[in-house]
C-alpha cells in the first residue's frame, strides 16, 4: 500500500497551492489526487476548434501583496491588467456595472425609481445583526435598486428568495455607493471603478488554465495523479480508496472536495455530521462557451442580466480579455445559467432559450456563424449564504477538526470566494500541516 505524510484531495488551484507550499521548507512527501485528466478544478480551461475556453469568467483579482506576489512569479511575463468594461442590460438599454451605481442610460422610470429609492433609504437607519440580503439591500440602495436589479438578478444567481439570504457574503462583492456618487451615476455616464474587481489580471495566453499549469509545473515529479479520483475514506484507518492505484495510507488529509462530497465519501460519521451535511444548499453553473466567427467591437468583459425574459444571469467576451482566446477574425463568448444544486437539466431546449436570448439582445447576429458550441457544466458553481449554512458548518468543522482534517478552497471551505483566496487557503493550511 502506498504511504504518504499528506493527502491532498482535489487539484483545483487550493489543493495546488497546498503541495506547492508544503514542498518549501518542509520534507513531508505529498499527494495530489484529481479525479479530471487535467488539474486547475473550476479555474480551468478548455481548448475546443482553435477557442480557449474557461469555465466561464475567470479573472484574477489580487489584493494581497504575497497573491499578487505569487502569481507574478508563476506566470512571469503571462499576465495582462486589464481595466474593467461590465454592464447591465435592462429593459433593451445598457448601464454600467455596478447598477446601484450607475443608471444613466436606462428608461427615465428606471432611474426616477432608483433615485427617490435611494434617497429615501439614506434617511433610514440600517437594520442591525444578521439581517437577510433582502433587508439589507432596502437599506442601503432602497427599493426601487432592489426591484430593477438587486432581487431579480440575486434570484436568477442563487436561485433562492432574497429574503433567504444572508447579507454576510456581500462584504468585498457588493458595491456601497455613497448619496453623491449615486446622484453622479444617474445623470452622468460615471467611469469610477467601484468594487474589487474594478480591473483585473488575466493570462495573456492559455486562459485561467495558464495558472494551474503554472502551479503544477513547480512541484515534484509525481506528485499529482491525474485521473484518479478518490472513491472513499477510512478515517478511523486513515487510508483512502483511489481509483486506479487502490489504497492509500495518509498521516494527514487535506480536502479540496465540495464538502457534502466529502461528508458522503468519508467516514464513519456520527448522525450529527451527515444532518448537518443535508442543511448545506449550492447552485449549479451551465455555462454554454460560443465561437463566434466575427470579431467582437464592443469592448465590452462581460454584462449581467437581470430580466426574467433571459435565461442567463451573465455573459461576456473571453477574447476581450486576451485577444489569443480566438482565431483572428473570431470572439469567444460565454454564458453562464444558473441552476438550483442537483436540479436537472434539458440542454437542449435550455441551448434554443440562451441562442434566442443572445439574439434578442444583440450579443448575436442573426448572420453570425457559429464555429463552436460547448456546454461546461460546474456541478458546485455557487455556496448558497442562507441561514442554514453557519449552524451547520459549525458542526461539520468541529468535527473535521476533531478528526484533523484540514477542509479547504472554495468548495472545501463552503463559501463564496475567488481564485487568490484559494491559492492564499492552500499557503495557510501548508503553513499549519508544517506546524508553522
Ligand atoms: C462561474 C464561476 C465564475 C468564477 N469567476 C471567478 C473569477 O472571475 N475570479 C476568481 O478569482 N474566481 C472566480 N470563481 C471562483 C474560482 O473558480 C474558485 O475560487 C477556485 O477555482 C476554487 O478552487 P478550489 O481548488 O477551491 O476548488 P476546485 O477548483 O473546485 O477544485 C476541486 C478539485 O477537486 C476535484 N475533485 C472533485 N471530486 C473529486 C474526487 N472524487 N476525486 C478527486 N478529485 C476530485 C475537482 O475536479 C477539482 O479539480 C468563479 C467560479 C465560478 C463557478
Amino acid at each position: 500500500m502506498r504511504e504518504v505524510d499528506v493527502l491532498i484531495l482535489g487539484g483545483g488551484l487550493s489543493g495546488l497551492s497546498t503541495a506547492y507550499h508544503l514542498a518549501q521548507p518542509s520534507r513531508q512527501t505529498c499527494l495530489v489526487v484529481e479525479k479530471e485528466a487535467r488539474v486547475g478544478g473550476t479555474a480551468g480551461s478548455r481548448q475546443r476548434g482553435g477557442f480557449v475556453f474557461d469555465h466561464g469568467a475567470h479573472l484574477l483579482h489580487l489584493h494581497h501583496p504575497y497573491g499578487k506576489k505569487l502569481v507574478r512569479s508563476l506566470l512571469r511575463g503571462n499576465l495582462v491588467k486589464v481595466q474593467r468594461s461590465a454592464w447591465i442590460y435592462l429593459q433593451d438599454c445598457y448601464a454600467r456595472y455596478p447598477f446601484q451605481a450607475n443608471t444613466h442610460g436606462l428608461p427615465r422610470s428606471v432611474v426616477v425609481d432608483c433615485l427617490a429609492g435611494a434617497w429615501r433609504a439614506a434617511q433610514r437607519s440600517h437594520p442591525g445583526g444578521d439581517s437577510s440580503f433582502a433587508d439589507w439591500s432596502r437599506a442601503l440602495f432602497g427599493e426601487g435598486v432592489c426591484r430593477h436589479f438587486m432581487f431579480p438578478y440575486n434570484r436568477k444567481l442563487w436561485g433562492v428568495a432574497p429574503e433567504r439570504l444572508t447579507s454576510r457574503w456581500t462584504g468585498r462583492f457588493v458595491p456601497r455607493p455613497a448619496l453623491d456618487e449615486v446622484l453622479c451615476g444617474a445623470l452622468l455616464d460615471q467611469k469610477k471603478g467601484f468594487g474589487y474587481n474594478s480591473f483585473f489580471y488575466y493570462p495573456k495566453k492559455g486562459g485561467s488554465q495558464a495558472l494551474a499549469d503554472a502551479l503544477a509545473a513547480r512541484l515534484a515529479a509525481g506528485c499529482i495523479l491525474v485521473d484518479s479520483p478518490v472513491i472513499s475514506v477510512d478515517l478511523d484507518a486513515r487510508v483512502a480508496q483511489i481509483q486506479g492505484l487502490g489504497a492509500v495510507r495518509y498521516r494527514k488529509l487535506v480536502n479540496t472536495l465540495p464538502l457534502p462530497e466529502f461528508i458522503d465519501l468519508s467516514g464513519p460519521w456520527p448522525a450529527q455530521v451527515r444532518a448537518a451535511r443535508r442543511r448545506l444548499r449550492h447552485a449549479s453553473v451551465w455555462c454554454l462557451n460560443l465561437g463566434v466567427g466575427r470579431p467582437d467591437a464592443s469592448g465590452k468583459h462581460w454584462i449581467y442580466f437581470p430580466e426574467k425574459k433571459y435565461p442567463f444571469c451573465r455573459a461576456g467576451i473571453y477574447s476581450n480579455f486576451s485577444a489569443t482566446s480566438a482565431p483572428t477574425g473570431a470572439s469567444a463568448f460565454y454564458i453562464e445559467v444558473s441552476r438550483p444544486g442537483g436540479a436537472a437539466v434539458d440542454l437542449k431546449a435550455l441551448g434554443k432559450q440562451v441562442l434566442s436570448g443572445l439574439l434578442r439582445c444583440g450579443l448575436l447576429r442573426p448572420k453570425d456563424r457559429l464555429l463552436v458550441k460547448d456546454w461546461v457544466r460546474i456541478p458546485y458553481g455557487y455556496v448558497i449564504d442562507d441561514f442554514e449554512r453557519e449552524p451547520a458548518l459549525k458542526v461539520l468543522f468541529g468535527h473535521l477538526g476533531r478528526r484533523g482534517i484540514e477542509s479547504i478552497g472554495r468548495y472545501g471551505g463552503w463559501k463564496y470566494s475567488f481564485m487568490e483566496e484559494a491559492l492564499l487557503d492552500g499557503k495557510s493550511c501548508a503553513e499549519r500541516l508544517a506546524g508553522r
